[in-house]
């Protein structure tokens, strides 16, 4: 589909995927595999027991006479501070987003893609939410997923709500400290507005697909990007 150097940096092994048909999807369509899994309280990897369990299982599978990346998805965000170092050092990447902010009514950590969200003043918000994405890659991440998600309820505020000064403190945050903006496949964020400006700033890209089985997602919208912004190799991202 392209000659690009591709890595599905955001394939979970949930809902039937396991790393030998990530291995099996590579093998088939020349885009190179990434695995992680959600770390955090209230997810399938809840502490370091999980994690270390996690990581060897998927290291013993190869792609190609080559380790699959293993990473994590991290949730909560204190996350730097709970993982063991040595644990921490055997990851190839870590992906966070800014999808989880503040609390419910009930005390839980408020998840932003769930419908009951409800937002009464959206540029009170956007302030404490821009604040939130800047906290987010201030963590030793390697990718933000998703960058610049809004929540169902302000989606059609994008445009005034995601200002070009605002989209710049992002980029520039991720440019600084050398984190990948990802381009997820079957998502409306970022936009391309947000794309170019980060193209342009110097940002380095990473693809993703975020499944929740093992089918395939559409990829249109990596091409799109692809195609749009021309990339080229060196304006990917990739594990060291
Ligand atoms: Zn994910």
């Amino acid at each position: 589909m392209t000659t690009l150097p591709i890595t599905d940096y955001h394939i979970h092994i949930r809902g039937g995927m396991t790393v030998e048909k990530a291995i099996a999807r590579e093998e088939e369509t020349g885009i190179r595999s990434a695995v992680l899994e959600n770390f955090g309280r209230e997810w399938p990897l809840a502490g370091n027991a999980d994690l270390e369990a996690f990581i060897e299982a998927c290291s013993r599978a190869c792609a190609g006479g080559r380790r699959v990346p293993v990473g994590i998805q991290v949730n909560d965000r204190d996350w730097f501070s709970v993982i063991a170092p040595a644990l921490r050092a055997r990851l190839d990447f870590v992906l966070a987003d800014t999808m989880i902010m503040g609390t419910t009514a009930a005390g839980k950590p408020q998840r932003l893609w769930l419908p009951d969200v409800v937002i009464d003043d959206p540029d009170a918000w956007m302030i404490r939410y821009l604040a939130h994405t800047l906290q987010v890659l201030d963590e030793p991440i390697s990718i933000l997923a998703n960058p610049t998600y809004l929540p169902r309820c302000i989606e059609a505020r994008y445009d005034g709500l995601w200002t070009e000064p605002r989209m710049r403190q992002v980029i520039a945050k991720a440019v600084a400290k050398g984190v990948a903006l990802e381009i997820q496949a079957e998502s409306a964020f970022p936009r391309l507005a947000f794309l170019r400006l980060a193209k342009a700033m110097g940002a380095r890209f990473s693809f993703g697909t975020n499944n929740f089985d093992d089918k395939p997602k559409n990829l249109s919208r990596w091409l799109e990007a692809i195609e749009t912004l021309d990339l080229q190799p060196a304006d990917l991202w990739h594990h060291t």
